[in-house]
């Protein structure tokens, strides 16, 4: 019996993924359409000056499924590191150890902030604000869990950074989602959990790939290539006719290209299938398409002649005063020696497409990650020989309050398109990790039998573990 086409929009992990398990479990001969000239999307690497460098700091969480685990780890074989965490947040103008430990908790916070902390633990549970409507947001859900001290001068301020609106105006939803310590004794669990005597498995560790994060898409996409699996880069997915086939229409090199699928499985942006599929989804689609959003961010590379700049891996900056949010050295992650004499900084700044910062040259950001550092007390003493920046579209979506409906809306019309699938994190407009999108790629495949059904009973029941997704810093 022939196998059914199945089309795969998108080769980021999710895309990769389940490509390659379509591919191992023999249910489909498959072809990926990436618009980009390398595979890995968000999680990619790309080389710069003799260093493999990330999209912004990535790791591979413990949290990952034990299966995905076992597969990731016997494709990247001992490239995959086991690494300790060794970051540091900026709270107050003082230096605390990410991930928390309960010395820095006692010892290190600035006493404001630790005072404010405790007067807000004794008042136990506060009252549970909601905004007029009667309901919870995502200050509301933070401040009840987390005190009003943290939520004041740590989240807050961050999250207006990160999704670039006041926390005010952020759903429930993003807290619940995106702050994995969300109460005080979760918090301490965190930080005890790392104690020697009292560890979890994995706490205060990671995996990373010797050769950048990148290596676990490239390592999938070679996989799947070995199994027969069809990737084709630079093609730019622009038009899907439904029918029977489905019709896939992708520009590359400046034509235009068909392709024909069974089935359509969809990484890319919601709102960009919404307004990609024919015949043209109704306006209310359209319009809903429009009403939710993804933040932007600009990826700032400066190249220091140094061996190391500092021995952490990441620089967390939740504080107003600094416009970046995080800031890592590539090279502390798979603790590389090499390029022996030269290190890589990556500054996080997240924007808005089309704004002052997205639009910003080299060199303005380059005088503004280094501004920045200096007011930290990390001026950059050594020769920066090379900037380069790169910018992501797509980085996070945000979660407005009232965006459900808006969400929702579109999630029903693409759930009821025959043989697509929407999944991924700009699919399914999640701010996930990515042992999360490829868990999301192997519970697709385990939805597709292998005369070609597509089982949306299964899918329900996994689109609800998807929900209690919670992202991992
Ligand atoms: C700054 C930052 C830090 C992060 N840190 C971590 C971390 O530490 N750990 C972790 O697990 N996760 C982290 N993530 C999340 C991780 O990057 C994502 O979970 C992962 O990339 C999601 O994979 P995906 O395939 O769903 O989406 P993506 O990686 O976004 O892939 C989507 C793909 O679709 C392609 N595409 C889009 N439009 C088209 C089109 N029209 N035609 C063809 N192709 C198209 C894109 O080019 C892209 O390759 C981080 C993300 C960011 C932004």
């Amino acid at each position: 019996m022939t196998k059914p086409r199945v089309v795969i929009l998108g080769a980021g992990p999710a895309g990769l993924g389940a490509g390659w398990q379509l591919a191992v479990q023999e249910k489909a001969t498959v072809t990926i359409l990436e618009q980009r000239d390398v595979v890995g999307g968000n999680a990619g690497s790309f080389d710069l000056a003799g260093l493999r460098v990330d999209y912004g700091s990535h790791r591979l969480h413990p949290a990952c499924e034990p299966k995905i685990l076992n597969d990731l780890k016997r494709l990247l074989g001992e490239d995959l590191l086991d690494r300790p965490r060794h970051g540091r947040i900026r709270l107050q103008g003082r230096w605390i150890h990410f991930p928390l430990k309960p010395q820095d908790l006692a010892m290190r916070l600035p006493i404001s902030f630790s005072g404010g902390i405790a007067v807000d633990a004794a008042k136990k549970l506060l009252p549970n604000r909601r905004n007029g409507n009667g309901q919870e947001t995502f200050t509301s859900v933070l401040e009840k869990g987390l005190g009003a001290t943290i939520c004041r001068d740590f989240y807050f301020p961050y999250a207006e950074k990160i999704w670039g609106v006041h926390a005010e105006e952020l759903s429930a939803t993003q807290a619940r989602r995106r702050v994995s310590a969300g109460s005080l004794g979760k918090m301490i669990r965190k930080a005890v959990a790392v104690v020697p005597g009292f560890r979890k498995p994995g706490a205060g560790r990671f995996f990373y790939p010797k050769k950048g994060y990148g290596q676990i898409s490239d390592a999938i996409a070679e996989a799947a290539l070995g199994l027969g699996v069809n990737t084709e880069l630079s093609s730019s997915v622009e038009r899907i006719e439904l029918g029977t086939p489905h019709k896939v229409s992708f520009s590359r090199n400046g034509t235009t290209e068909m392709i024909e699928a069974d089935h359509v499985w969809s990484t890319l942006p919601l709102t960009v299938l919404a307004r990609s599929i024919q015949p043209a989804a109704p306006a209310e689609i359209i319009e809903a398409s429009k009403r939710i959003s993804y933040r932007a961010m600009v990826l700032i590379y400066l190249v220091l002649e140094q061996p190391q700049w500092t021995p952490f891996d990441a620089h967390y900056f939740p504080e107003a005063d600094v416009m970046l949010t995080r800031l890592s050295e590539p090279k502390n992650y798979s603790a590389a020696d090499e390029p022996m004499g030269r290190t890589v900084l990556c500054g996080e700044l997240p924007c808005s497409v089309g704004d002052e910062m997205w639009n910003a040259s080299d060199s303005e950001l380059a005088d503004l990650t280094r501004e920045s550092l200096k007011k930290c007390g990390l001026p950059i003493t050594s020769t920066i020989s090379e900037v380069a920046t790169k910018r992501l579209p797509f980085a996070y979506p945000i979660y407005l309050r009232g965006y459900e409906r808006h969400f929702e809306l579109q999630d029903n019309w693409a759930g009821g398109l025959d043989r697509v699938l929407t999944f991924g994190r700009q699919g399914l407009f999640a701010h996930d990790n990515t042992h999360h999108a490829l868990a999301m790629s192997y519970g697709a495949v385990d939805c597709l039998d292998k005369n070609g059904v597509f089982d949306s009973d299964k899918w329900r029941a996994y689109r609800k573990d998807f929900a209690q997704h919670v992202v991992e810093d």
